[in-house]
């Protein structure tokens, strides 16, 4: 990025309750188009016109990383997600931009390039018995050729309960057998348990052919999760909520987990990731971000996940739709995570390759600030 200099003219947000999209203006008039982290979406875009944009509006920068920095130290107060979840709209409305000024999707901006990528399909339900969380992921295994799938046990943040009786134990050993050895199966335990616990259910993990086993315990205490993962064959995983620098270092240095797990949009944005991505490369390990709705963070995922040179097997992708997740419908034009033989595609489309879509933004509540 060394010939650049840009400086911000104008900056617009489209949002509603669950997701905001921001459009960024420079001062000769090229764009991009960015989307701040999902939920509590209104909040964050009040953040966004507060805290983020007054900084960077109407001054001069040469990469991305400074404009960020500045926004960081003068918020110095503010430390933790809301800010970068506010950034992430600024920084992925950049790469977008850059992305549309030199005619290149944003993979290849950052080393990688466009096609196909697998996916697994990520269920997100709790509220499922086994039997019908088998039957629709076998459906979908047969009609989008996925060979891969993470679905979830215990309670969320559950302190160490089920959502039912027997419920996880049943998801163990049932879902394995009706997915066959052909496919690969990942569990998600959302915070639930303590170390005893998670040990204890990870070792019939190891038993019935699982081989990831995610956030077996609360992420806020490290030192549980890494007794788990040292007593553990199988990969335990985590990092999705985690968007400070100073406890991915602790997290990557210690061994905590075995696989990295950043989230592109509550990292705040892509240059920050790529961090995250870089320290875990150094340390040999790999990074299978958190993505875990049909908005922009998995457009932001995919083109990261085919430029890094320690990418994980496979994108997260949401199975979940209009019943689960109703405000993702709509939200772009076409059809942009279609999947066939289990994999998306990453097109040679300019910046992310996405259109929001205009009747979306049209019912959004619009601010724009400009010098
Ligand atoms: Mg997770």
């Amino acid at each position: 990025m060394d010939e650049l200099k840009f400086k911000i003219k104008k900056l617009e947000t489209f949002t509603k309750s669950y997701v905001s999209v921001v459009r960024l203006t420079m001062e000769d008039d090229t764009y991009g188009w960015g989307q701040m982290s999902t939920y509590c979406a209104d909040i964050t875009a009040q953040i966004f016109h507060r805290q983020v944009a007054p900084h960077v509006l109407g001054k001069s920068f040469t990469d991305f990383n400074d404009p960020e920095n500045l926004i960081l130290e003068r918020e110095h107060k503010y430390p933790g997600s809301y800010v970068l979840r506010a950034i992430a709209g600024l920084d992925t409305a950049l790469w977008d931009w850059l992305g549309r000024y030199k005619g290149l999707p944003v993979t290849t901006l950052i080393g990688g390039s466009p096609g196909k990528l697998r996916a697994y399909g990520s269920s997100m339900k709790r509220d499922i018995t086994p039997e019908q969380e088998a039957k629709r992921l076998l459906k979908l295994r047969d009609q989008f050729g996925f060979d891969a799938f993470k679905f979830r046990i215990g309670a969320e943040c559950g302190r160490g309960m089920d959502e039912w009786e027997g419920r996880t134990e049943s998801m163990i050993q049932m879902l394995p057998k009706a997915l066959g050895s052909n496919v690969i199966k990942l569990v998600d335990a959302n915070s639930c348990y303590s170390s005893d616990q998670a040990i204890q259910i990870g070792k019939l993990l190891e038993d019935n052919g699982i081989t990831h086993f995610e956030e077996p315990c609360p992420y806020w205490l490290p030192d549980e999760t890494k007794k788990v993962t040292d007593a553990l064959k199988i990969d335990v995983t985590g990092g999705e909520q985690d968007c400070d620098f100073r406890v991915w270092k602790d997290m990557i240095t210690r061994g905590v987990v075995n696989v990295t797990q950043p989230d592109v949009m509550y990292m705040g944005g892509l240059t920050r990731t790529l961090e995250v991505a870089k320290m875990a490369n150094d340390a040999k390990m790999i990074c299978t971000p958190h993505a875990a709705n049909l908005s922009l963070v998995t457009m932001c995922t995919m083109h990261f996940l085919n430029a890094i040179p320690n990418a994980g097997p496979y994108l997260e992708l949401s199975i979940e739709g209009k019943d689960y997740y109703p405000w993702q419908e709509d939200l772009f034009l076409g059809d942009p995570f279609k999947v066939s033989d289990g994999h998306v595609t990453i097109t040679d489309e300019p910046g992310w390759g996405i259109n929001f879509n205009p009747v979306w933004l049209e019912k959004a509540n619009y601010k724009c600030v400009e010098i």
